[in-house]
């Protein structure tokens, strides 16, 4: 479960951010995590409580935003819903598609003190 690293490395970032502040404690995590970017938010929020103890995010309520994945079509410029495993254009079934939203993986904001 890669997840592991990725909340750890969630906690790193903010607290190097809040020491940075000069927080004593973070309050609350708001990370932005996309449907597109294999991360698995319930992983996540799963890891976190382990990964946070003993650092200035312990006891921190953790947020997790969904960003839907979003694609643009090449052939026919359609924008469209993108699932993880979806190539083809739903509009003129062209395999151009690029992703324009979807890959997101960071930290939103954060609540200190
Ligand atoms: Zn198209």
């Amino acid at each position: 479960m890669h997840e592991v690293g990725i909340t750890r490395s969630i906690v790193e970032i903010c607290e190097e951010n809040a020491r940075r502040q000069g927080a004593t404690v973070v309050r609350s995590v708001t990370v932005e995590i996309g449907e597109l970017s294999g991360v698995v938010p319930d992983a996540v929020e799963f890891c976190f409580e382990a990964c946070s103890k003993g650092t200035l995010l312990e006891g921190a309520s953790l947020i997790i935003d969904r960003i839907p994945g979003r694609g643009r079509c090449d052939a026919c410029q359609a924008e469209c819903n993108l699932e993880p495993h979806s190539f083809e254009c739903p509009s003129c079934g062209s395999m151009a598609l690029q992703r324009i939203q979807g890959d997101e993986l960071r930290v939103k904001e954060m609540e200190i003190d």
